[in-house]
């Protein structure tokens, strides 16, 4: 809990200041029948809301309230209705990713009470919040990128729970990139937001690929266009195997939820007309489909390491097979 706003450091903040912006939540919420967050770490609870906490300032809050309401009205909305963007930006998509980075490091320093935040991502953290004071992206030192995702029909690359991942969970993790040699490292920062993801990066990752051209796309710079269809990925390689231990996970998740829980929202889907044209359950037939595919198929390629094999074996309470899970582990 900070004393004063962790922007501006000067006025005190408002008691609960989100950390994924509201829309964010408002359409998981309205693409599903049953109305519920539930957080991975906190299965027996429902939840109405995503992290937030006291934060911002008033005046900071509506900063960024501008931001969010730009990516939504630009980026978010359009995407998720139609599947496909092209984007003139200008500053505002550089300092909406860096504000949701800020936020997202504050939250991390805030669930690990007991942990400080390494050296450098306390630099980028003051960084991001001196840029975003002066509103400033060519200041910011790290580098963003943003790639949308699209549904999986095949398991050939991603376990079932890959689609409930993509386009039902939020997620976010800090992470340190080991380059060998020689022995050096750097930060990266990922955050996940239905329908697509967003890096953050202390260096630019361009220069640890082979073939980086894939990744051109999906970088946001100060002003340029960004189109979905021309997004071959290359920002996922980065990341596949969060992608692929996630999907697991929310099948493992499935598994531990409460059977009397699992009765109750058995009941209240029951009763719910026309879930069937809902996002969410739509959601849910991809993957049941990856799920037949995988009992179908010859045991799956040795491409999956040998515990997701193990952990589908597990597969799936379908009587709750959409609720929403938000994950949260540093
Ligand atoms: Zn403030």
């Amino acid at each position: 809990m900070a004393a004063t706003c962790i922007l501006c450091g000067i006025n005190p903040p408002i008691d609960n200041s989100h950390v994924v912006p509201k829309f964010v939540i408002r359409r998981l919420k309205d693409g599903n029948p049953l109305q519920t967050l539930l957080h991975s770490d906190a299965l027996n609870q429902s939840f109405q809301d995503g992290w937030k906490g006291a934060y911002l300032c008033l005046s900071c809050e509506q900063r960024f309230s501008k931001l969010e309401a730009w990516f939504c009205n630009k980026v978010y909305d359009p995407f998720l209705s139609s599947g496909y963007l092209k984007l003139t930006y200008g500053d505002e998509f550089g300092l909406f990713v860096a504000s949701l980075a800020f936020r997202y490091l504050h939250l991390i320093a805030d669930k690990n009470p007991t942990k400080q935040l390494d050296s450098n991502l306390k630099s980028m953290q003051e960084n991001l919040r001196t840029s975003l004071l002066s509103s400033s992206v060519a200041s910011i030192t790290s580098f963003s990128y943003l790639e949308f995702l699209f549904p999986i029909t095949t398991i050939e690359r991603f376990p079932p729970g890959i689609n409930t991942y993509f386009f039902e969970a939020i997620d976010g993790s800090a992470f340190d990139y080991i380059i060998v040699p020689p022995s050096d490292k750097f930060w990266i920062l990922y955050l996940k937001i239905p329908g697509m993801f967003f890096v953050l990066s202390e260096r630019e990752l361009e220069t640890y690929m082979r073939n980086p051209t894939p990744l051109l796309a999906s970088r946001v710079g100060n002003t340029g266009v960004m189109e979905s269809i021309n997004q071959p990925a290359g920002l996922s390689l980065w990341v596949e195997d969060i992608f692929k231990r996630r999907s697991v996970e929310i099948q493992a998740n499935y598994s531990k939820v409460p059977l009397k829980r699992v009765e109750k929202f058995k009941l209240r889907l029951s009763k719910i007309v026309g879930k069937e044209s809902s996002r969410a359950h739509q959601t849910y037939l991809l993957d049941m489909a990856l799920v037949s595919q995988w009992e179908t198929a010859s045991r799956p390629s040795v491409r999956f390491p040998f515990w997701i094999k193990i952990m589908v074996g597990l597969l799936l309470v379908s009587a709750i097979g959409y609720i929403l899970l938000i994950f949260h582990r540093r």
